[in-house]
C-alpha cells in the first residue's frame, strides 16, 4: 500500500522548523525585503545547526564521517522539510542560511576529504553562470590556466547567490576550451584570493533578503589543490555530469522553496476568504462552488502536487535512486505554480494583494526567480523530455 504519511519522528522536525521560522523569520521577512542586500543577522541562529558535522572521531582518534553524503535516509526529505517551512516564513532566508550555500553541497558532493577538512564548515557560494552562459553551461569561458604550483583564472561569474556573504566561492571555468565540456572543472576560489573581484550586487524584483552579485576574475591565482576533482582532461563528460549531480539534491530543494512560499499565500488567501464569508466546504456539491472557491480548491490541489513530487525526488536521493527526471519535474513544476498560485492569490485578494500592508505582493515577486535558477522550467522540461524518450542532449535540444 502507498503510504504518504510522514513518520511521527519528521513531523516532530517539521513542527520545531515551522514554529522557529514562524516566530523568528516572519515578523522580520518584510524588513530584510526593504533594506535589500542587508544580511539577517538573526540567521546566524541557524549556524550550529547547519555546519556539517566532520570533526566526529573514534576512541583511535580517526575521523568517523570525514563527508556528509546525501545516501542517509532522511536527509534530503527533511531538508525538504525544513527548506518549505522556512520559505514559507521568508524564501530568500533559505539562501542566506549560513554554510549552507549551493557550493557547500557541490562541496559535499565532489571533494577530497582534505579539501572537506579545510572548507566544510566555512560558506561556499556556487558560481556557474555568465554573460553569455546560463542555460547553457557547457559554452562557459571562464579559464583556468596551471602556472607553477598555481591555477590562474580569469573570467566574469554573473548572478552569484551569497555573493557578498559567502566565505569561497566553487568556481567553474576551462581548463582547455577546444575540450568542450571534458575541459570543464571546478575550483575552490577564496572570496579574498588575489585577483577576486565582487563587482556589483544586483537589485532584484524578488528575494531581495538574499545578496547577488557579479565577480570579475583578473589573472586570480589560488592553490593548485583547490581543483574539485581531477584536473586530467579526459575526452568525455562523465566528470561533467558527475558536478551535474549536486542539482539531483539542491533541485527537490527549490522546488521546496517553491512550495513553501506557495503555501504561505495560499493560506493567507484563505484566511482572508474566511473573514470575508466565504468558506471552503469541501462536502458542497461541484454545481454550488463559487467561482472563488473553485479557484481555491485547484490551487491546493496544485500545491498538494508539488509537495509530492519535491518529497519523492528527495526521498529518492535518500534511498540512492537515481532521480535527475523526479528532481527536474519537481523544480520545473513548482517553480512555475509557485508564481502562477502566488499571482493568481494578489487577484483573489484584490487590492490587499497588491498592498504592503500584507505580504502576498512580496511573495509573487519572490516566487518569479523559482522558474529561472537552478535550471529555467524550460531546461527542466527538457531534462524530462530527454530521460522519459531516452535521447541525449545531442538529439534533444
Ligand atoms: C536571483 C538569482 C540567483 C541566482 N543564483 C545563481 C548562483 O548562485 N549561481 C549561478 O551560477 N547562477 C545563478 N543564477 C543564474 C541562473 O541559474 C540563470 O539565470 C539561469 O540558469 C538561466 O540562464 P541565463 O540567465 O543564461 O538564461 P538563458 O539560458 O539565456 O535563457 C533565456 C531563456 O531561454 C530559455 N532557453 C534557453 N535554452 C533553452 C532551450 N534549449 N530550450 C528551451 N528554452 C531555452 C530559458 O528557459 C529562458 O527562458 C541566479 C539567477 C537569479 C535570477
Amino acid at each position: 500500500m502507498i503510504d504518504f504519511e510522514l513518520p511521527q519522528e519528521i513531523k516532530d522536525f517539521q513542527k520545531m522548523v515551522h514554529d522557529f521560522a514562524d516566530q523568528t523569520f516572519r515578523p522580520i521577512s518584510r524588513k530584510y525585503d526593504e533594506l535589500e542586500h542587508v544580511y539577517p543577522k538573526e540567521l546566524d541562529m541557524l549556524k550550529g545547526m547547519t555546519s556539517l558535522d566532520r570533526k566526529k572521531k573514534n576512541k583511535d582518534g580517526k575521523q568517523v564521517e570525514s563527508k556528509p553524503t546525501s545516501d542517509k535516509i532522511g536527509s534530503n526529505m527533511k531538508g525538504v522539510i525544513s527548506a518549505e517551512e522556512i520559505s514559507w516564513a521568508d524564501p530568500s532566508f533559505l539562501l542566506s542560511i549560513p554554510n549552507a550555500g549551493m557550493g557547500n553541497v557541490a562541496l559535499a558532493t565532489i571533494a577530497t576529504d582534505e579539501q572537506y577538512e579545510q572548507y566544510g564548515d566555512k560558506w561556499l557560494a556556487m558560481a556557474l553562470t555568465e554573460p553569455g552562459s546560463g542555460s547553457d553551461s557547457g559554452a562557459i569561458r571562464a579559464t583556468a590556466e596551471l602556472d607553477g604550483d598555481e591555477w590562474v583564472l580569469n573570467g566574469e561569474k554573473i548572478f552569484v547567490s551569497c555573493a557578498d556573504r559567502c566565505d569561497a566561492i566553487i568556481v567553474w571555468a576551462s581548463v582547455d576550451r577546444s575540450a568542450g565540456k571534458a575541459g570543464m572543472k571546478s575550483f575552490i576560489v577564496d572570496r579574498d584570493a588575489p585577483g577576486m573581484k565582487l563587482e556589483k550586487l544586483e537589485k532584484k524584483m524578488g528575494l531581495r533578503g538574499s545578496d547577488t552579485g557579479t565577480f570579475v576574475m583578473t589573472d586570480c591565482r589560488i592553490p593548485k589543490g583547490n581543483i574539485l576533482g581531477s584536473a586530467e582532461v579526459v575526452q568525455s563528460t562523465e566528470g561533467f555530469k558527475g558536478a551535474m549531480k549536486s542539482f539531483d539534491s539542491s533541485r527537490p530543494m527549490v522546488a521546496a522553496q517553491g512550495v513553501g512560499v506557495t503555501r504561505a499565500a495560499v493560506e493567507l488567501t484563505k484566511e482572508v476568504m474566511e473573514e470575508n464569508g466565504i468558506k471552503p466546504d469541501y462536502k458542497r456539491h461541484v454545481n454550488n462552488v463559487s467561482s472563488m472557491e473553485k479557484e481555491f480548491y485547484m490551487m491546493e490541489a496544485q500545491l498538494e502536487a508539488i509537495r509530492l513530487l519535491s518529497w519523492k525526488a528527495a526521498w529518492m536521493a535518500d534511498n540512492k535512486r537515481y532521480n535527475t527526471i523526479e528532481a527536474s519535474m519537481a523544480k520545473g513544476k513548482a517553480g512555475r505554480q509557485a508564481t502562477l498560485i502566488t499571482s493568481k492569490c494578489c487577484e483573489l485578494l484584490g487590492p490587499l494583494g497588491l498592498s504592503t500592508k500584507l505580504l502576498a505582493e512580496k511573495w509573487f515577486r519572490d516566487s518569479k526567480v523559482m522558474d529561472i535558477f537552478e535550471g529555467t522550467g524550460q531546461i527542466q522540461h527538457l531534462i524530462v523530455a530527454r530521460g522519459v524518450l531516452g535521447l541525449s542532449s545531442k538529439k534533444l535540444k
